[in-house]
């Protein structure tokens, strides 16, 4: 199991869940976030502080957002496990899940 960044995050990447995350598993596209599910800890600490209530268990994403499941774990699958984030810095690309989406006019 792993945490999963929905689709509130996109555009708006304010990273207050990234000074959380004990292990450092929380990486940056060019659009959103993404929670590494092979480095994450399951510990919750992220969770409370998204300003837009973002972050959910896996098993709980509401049904409107379920594809962002398969975005954050595809995201790693050309990454892997960098083993941090600071490691590697931003990426410049995102999931297609996260990349289709219209750019919004007030992220
Ligand atoms: S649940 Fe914990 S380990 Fe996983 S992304 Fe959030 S802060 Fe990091
Ligand atoms: S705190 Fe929420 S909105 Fe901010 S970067 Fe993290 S997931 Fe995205």
């Amino acid at each position: 199991m792993t945490y999963v960044i929905a689709q509130p995050c996109v555009d708006l990447k304010d990273r207050a869940c990234v000074d959380e995350c004990p292990v450092d598993c929380i990486y940056e596209g060019q659009r959103k976030m993404y929670i590494n599910p092979d480095e994450c800890v399951d510990c919750g600490a992220c969770e409370p502080v998204c300003p837009v209530e973002a972050i959910f268990f896996e098993d709980d994403v509401p049904n409107e957002w379920a594809d962002f499941r398969r975005a954050d774990r595809e995201f790693f699958t050309e990454l892997g496990s960098p083993g941090g984030a600071s490691n590697i810095g931003p990426v410049d690309s995102d999931h297609a899940v996260v990349a289709e989406l219209p750019v919004s006019a007030t992220p």
